[in-house]
């Protein structure tokens, strides 16, 4: 092999090599039948055509017309691995999860990274947020942490999720990616404001999957054996370093090296260079909880270190390379109301949307039977329950067990210690407003505290560059969302806006929605 060719690129030829001196296997069809041609059709004569009963091409032909499963709508693109996790420091005092049971454990797990907007094919370097999930496997069943590379999301209400992911997609005409799209939603919705703010500064950009954090994001309950409750957040420090690209170099690559993110992790791996994060948690009593000034189950919001310390809990390591990245990585599922006793949602009504989203979406795409799955199967548990049939039902179906309960045949029971913990809620069911609850405090103590000047200017710099894009009536909302922040922030987006508006950038995207929309009001034409 040439020196140069690392392990990805040179992936066959290992596989070659790792088999020595086996034989290769005789080629058969999907149901085992042995090939003698895999090259030549079956045809009348040499100029065809072809024959039905030629099924050595009909076999594949049609299973290779199914082969695509529909991508994901969020989070297509993505790389994977396994490894494991270690608990390092002792947090039973606030959860009976098995994960956690003492000093030294080892879980195995499995870890997801992805960015958001893009198709399964889309480019690794794109300024988008990161996903950042993490599926256990406990012996109480799979515990999966989906996360994201920030600590907070654009939205507070799972009402606004479908618009939102649609706002930052594809323009349903035109299928390209729409800036008046993306900053009409952005700017109408200024609880959006922190994750933005994040989204546009240098951690836009991750370099790789290995160099970011992750943050389980939601707030969750952890619940020990006395089945005492207490609010949590999850963090993942990566242990390589933050590293971000700038966006030269990210837009050099994602013509380059689109895959520079799946290519990263897997060459650090095979290379036996293993990433690890270093994992905590912030914990917050219930008692806290009600006196605290702002919401915190509100997932545009943090838990501020001084307030809620990070307290050190284990390190997650991935040390194996997915073997087939279709049934480990593209199958993989997974989904927050996967939670063994010891870990339980919070009020968050976000996470509360997931906790349907995600199971729904897993039974679309792979299937009703989906747990079945190798990747996804809890192994470490035994599943005893009363499911059955489905389509792909390729376990033993639980056999002759009893299929209901409760039954008198000796067929699986409750465990009393699983017991969810206990919670009293009293208000009035309505639809509540949530649109006006402070969006600008803590994204003004990102602006003006976690950031350097220089990355401030880097912040206003990538905003305006994109929302140069968007109609002017759009911009001014936005900027004035900016403003409500710190009047510097608004006024510096502005003035580069002015500079790019100046050069004409904007003048033929106000033109052709002019002439092109029949639909337009009369306030809409004064807002141009
Ligand atoms: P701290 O000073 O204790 O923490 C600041 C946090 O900001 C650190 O976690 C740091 O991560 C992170 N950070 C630094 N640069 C960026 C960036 N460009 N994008 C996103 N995060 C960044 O302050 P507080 O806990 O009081 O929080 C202050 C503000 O910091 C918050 O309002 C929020 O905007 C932001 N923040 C807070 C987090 C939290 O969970 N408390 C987490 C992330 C951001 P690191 O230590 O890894 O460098």
């Amino acid at each position: 092999m040439a020196d140069k060719r690392d392990k990805a690129t040179d992936q066959m030829q290992l596989w070659k090599e790792n088999r020595g001196t086996q034989k290769p296997d005789v080629l058969t069809t999907g149901g085992g039948n042995p090939i003698c041609d895999k090259l030549n059709l079956l045809t009348v004569g040499p100029r065809g055509p072809l024959l039905v009963q030629d099924v050595v091409f009909t076999d594949e032909m049609a299973h290779f017309d199914r082969e695509r499963i529909p991508e994901r709508v969020v989070h297509a693109k993505g790389a994977g691995a396994f490894g494991y996790f270690e608990v390092t420091h002792d947090i039973t005092r606030y959860t009976k999860a098995k994960v956690f049971e003492y000093i030294g454990k080892r879980t195995p797990l499995a870890a997801r990274f992805s960015t958001v907007a893009g198709e399964s094919g889309s480019a690794d370097t794109v300024r988008d947020p990161r996903g950042f999930a993490v599926k256990f496997y406990t012996e109480d069943g799979n515990w999966d942490l989906t996360g994201n590379n920030t600590p907070i999301f654009f939205i507070r209400d799972a009402m606004l999720f479908p618009s939102f992911i649609h706002s930052q997609k594809r323009n349903p005409q035109t299928h390209m990616k729409d800036p008046d799209m993306v900053w009409d939603f952005w700017a109408l919705r200024p609880e959006s404001l922190h994750q933005v703010s994040f989204l546009f500064s240098d951690r836009g950009i991750p370099d790789g999957h290995r160099h970011m954090n992750g943050y389980g994001s939601h707030t969750f309950k952890l619940v020990n054996a006395q089945h005492e409750p207490v609010y949590c957040k999850f963090h993942f420090k990566t242990d390589q370093g933050i590293r971000n690209l700038t966006v030269d170099e990210a837009n050099r690559l994602a013509a380059e090296d689109p895959d520079y993110g799946i290519k990263d992790l897997y060459e650090a791996i095979a290379n036996g260079n293993y990433p690890s994060w270093t994992f905590c948690i912030q914990v917050m009593t219930f008692e806290q909880a009600e006196k605290y000034p702002f919401n915190p189950f509100d997932l545009t919001k943090i838990w501020p270190h001084g307030d809620y310390p990070l307290i050190p809990v284990g390190k997650m390591v991935l040390n194996r390379n997915p073997t087939n990245y279709f049934t480990e990585v593209e199958q993989g599922a997974f989904d927050p109301s996967n939670m063994p006793p010891g870990i339980e949602p919070s009020p968050d009504k976000m996470l509360q949307g997931r906790l349907f989203a995600y199971p729904d979406t897993h039974r679309h795409r792979l299937g009703t039977n989906y747990l079945q799955l190798p990747v996804n199967c809890p192994y470490r548990a035994r599943v005893a329950n009363y499911q059955r049939d489905g389509p792909m039902c390729f376990s033993d179906n639980q056999g002759g067990a009893p299929n209901y309960y409760p039954n008198s045949f000796s067929a699986p029971d409750v465990q009393p210690s699983a017991r969810e913990s206990k919670f009293s809620v009293s208000a009035d069911v309505a639809r509540y407003n949530s649109s006006d609850d402070d969006n600008v405090t803590q994204v003004r103590n990102f602006y003006n505290k976690v950031l350097s000047e220089e990355e401030r200017l880097r912040l206003v710099e990538n905003i305006a560059g994109h929302l140069k894009g968007a109609q002017l009536f759009i911009q001014k909302r936005a900027v004035k969302n900016f403003c409500d922040v710190d009047p510097k922030y608004g006024s510096r987006v502005q003035a580069l806006l002015d500079k790019y508006n100046a050069e004409g950038h904007n003048k033929s995207a106000v033109k052709t929605y002019t002439q092109h929309s029949s639909y337009m009001t009369a306030k809409d034409k004064s807002n141009l």
